[in-house]
């Protein structure tokens, strides 16, 4: 297509590997992994060495690694699992959290769980002192996701996860726009439960993993046969899976020199607009240590998202009002309210983000439709 795609936060395209890896399991080798003969066996395997591989990647064990349908599955295992577990107490999730996280935590509350939203800043970041002081023996479970998708703002998860320990509390992080694109550790973080999804790093739509740490209490939510270790039932995708590791490895192998081509492309971007187009803002941060490196969300004073989109669109740019999930509402988004936008501000957001198939003159095409459509809409 004749377009410039900077969508990549919403999906990415399918890498190459990804659709070697999951062709071979979709026809050759089609068995279902939990059958005893030879076409079993070799899914069985396929699923096994899959599993190692994206297992590898976040300094996870195998076994601590389940398999879903994506991240909105593994956001409302975490949290839903953990309650069942628990069967009483309170959750505590940021305001920024994704749509998977914030209404399962809803859900939970209307079932009689007690909740707590911790508000942000005006870039978009949770503080530990407001995560302490709504400590107590009471909570279960912490969510907090490891960098935003509307704003690409990163979380001091770390500091979070310690302060949920230090209170007997899990934690949990949503790392869908982190995985395949930064390192991520669970060790590290000192998460104890982590999701991903698969086609936000060139893997298929409709798989991703959750992490849980051995040891830690969580409720099956899709109740069925054995497997995933009799925690997640249904016949197991192996096409997905060997897609996913597939795709995982590669985002991997290519992190540290990408990430530092997509984010110098993503900051010349940024810098021609917030210098070259009057009443630009930025919502969130350029900050390299604590952004995502494709991700950046702009207000143009006096236009709409929505009416800038369609303009783009037009011009053969695809962006977006942030989150996908909200695409078809109208209503401003929660995480830039959040941030202290207005609901005015909030609707004039776009957001683009770059990826990995795309290039400086993608950019430069990008600004030039950016100022002509900006410039045409004012004119109105
Ligand atoms: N969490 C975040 C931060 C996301 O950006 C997304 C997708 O946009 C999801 C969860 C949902 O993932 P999936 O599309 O795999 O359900």
């Amino acid at each position: 297509m004749d377009t410039v795609y900077l969508d990549n936060a919403a999906t990415t395209p399918l890498r190459r590997e990804a659709e070697a890896a999951m062709r071979r399991y979709c026809s050759d080798v089609f068995g279902n992994a939990d059958s005893r003969h030879a076409y079993g066996r070799a899914a069985a395997a396929a699923l096994a060495s899959a599993r190692a591989d994206i297992a590898r990647c976040f300094g996870a064990a195998p076994e601590e690694i389940y398999f879903t349908s994506g991240g909105t599955e593994s956001d409302n295992w975490a949290l839903k699992g953990a309650a069942l577990a628990h069967g009483r107490g309170r959750v505590v999730i940021s305001a920024v959290e994704h749509p998977a996280v914030y209404e399962s935590a809803r859900q939970l509350e209307r079932l009689g769980f007690g909740l707590t939203v911790l508000p942000v800043d005006g870039e978009g970041f949770v503080s530990a002192d407001d995560l302490a002081a709504v400590m107590d023996g009471d909570v279960f479970l912490v969510s907090v996701m490891s960098a935003n998708n509307e704003t690409g703002s990163i979380q001091p998860v770390r500091e979070l996860a310690e302060i949920a320990h230090g209170f007997g509390a899990l934690f949990h992080t949503d790392a869908v726009q982190t995985a395949g694109a930064l390192p991520v550790s669970v060790k590290e973080i000192g998460a104890d439960m982590l999701s991903l999804s698969a086609h936000k790093f060139g893997g298929p739509k409709g798989f991703g993993a959750l992490y849980v740490k051995n040891g830690v209490r969580l409720e099956p939510l899709h109740s069925g046969g054995e497997q995933e270790r009799g925690r997640r039932g249904g016949t197991s995708d192996v096409a997905g899976a060997a897609g996913t590791a597939a795709a995982l490895t590669a985002a991997c192998a290519e992190m540290a020199a990408k990430s530092a081509e997509i984010r110098a492309l993503k900051d010349g971007f940024a810098a021609r607009v917030l210098e070259g187009i009057p009443g630009a803002g930025l919502h969130g941060t350029l900050d390299a240590a604590r952004s995502l490196p494709g991700i950046v969300n702009f207000g143009f004073d006096g236009i709409t998202g929505e009416e800038l989109l369609f303009s783009l669109d037009l011009e053969g740019v695809c962006a977006s009002n942030g989150s996908a999930c909200s695409a078809g509402s109208s209503a401003p988004s929660r995480t830039l309210l959040a941030m202290g936008l207005t609901a005015a501000e909030a609707r004039g957001a776009v957001r683009f983000s770059f990826g990995r198939t795309n290039t400086a003159d993608d950019a430069a095409a990008a600004f030039a439709a950016l100022e002509r459509t900006v410039a045409r809409l004012r004119s109105r």
